[in-house]
């Protein structure tokens, strides 16, 4: 996730924005080791999502996704998908500047929570 962490240089202490692994809790870097993962699944037509979550490639990213299959079984037709954060990034700096080309109608798509709740965004 992205996170507001605080540091001391000197006698200046700050705040600043970085993507934190959800596994390990150690940062991570668009350095071609972290990716964005979520769930996702297709019902009558309509996307549902799970929030989207930040880890290290390899064992962090095993394990998140062994432990989003509880909320999100893949008998119920769940399943899991990524992007490199660096693609991510640069998606989300384009996106930030200007509409996102193609995009579907508002509220066409569901954010389920891991604790079951939904809402249309
Ligand atoms: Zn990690």
């Amino acid at each position: 996730m992205i996170e507001l962490i605080s540091t001391n240089v000197g006698d200046t202490g700050y705040t600043s924005p970085a993507f934190v692994c959800d596994t390990c809790r150690e940062q991570a870097f668009a350095d071609g080791m972290a990716l964005v993962l979520w769930m996702e699944r297709s019902v009558d037509g309509l996307t549902e999502r799970s929030p989207m979550f930040v880890v290290h490639k390899r064992t962090c990213g095993q394990a998140a996704t062994h432990s989003l299959g509880g909320p999100y079984p893949r008998v119920d037709d769940w399943h899991d998908m990524t992007m490199e954060l660096s693609v991510f990034i640069e998606h989300l700096a384009t996106n930030a500047e200007r509409p996102v080309k193609g995009r579907k109608r508002p509220h066409s798509l569901v954010l389920r929570s891991p604790a079951g709740g939904a809402h249309a965004v």
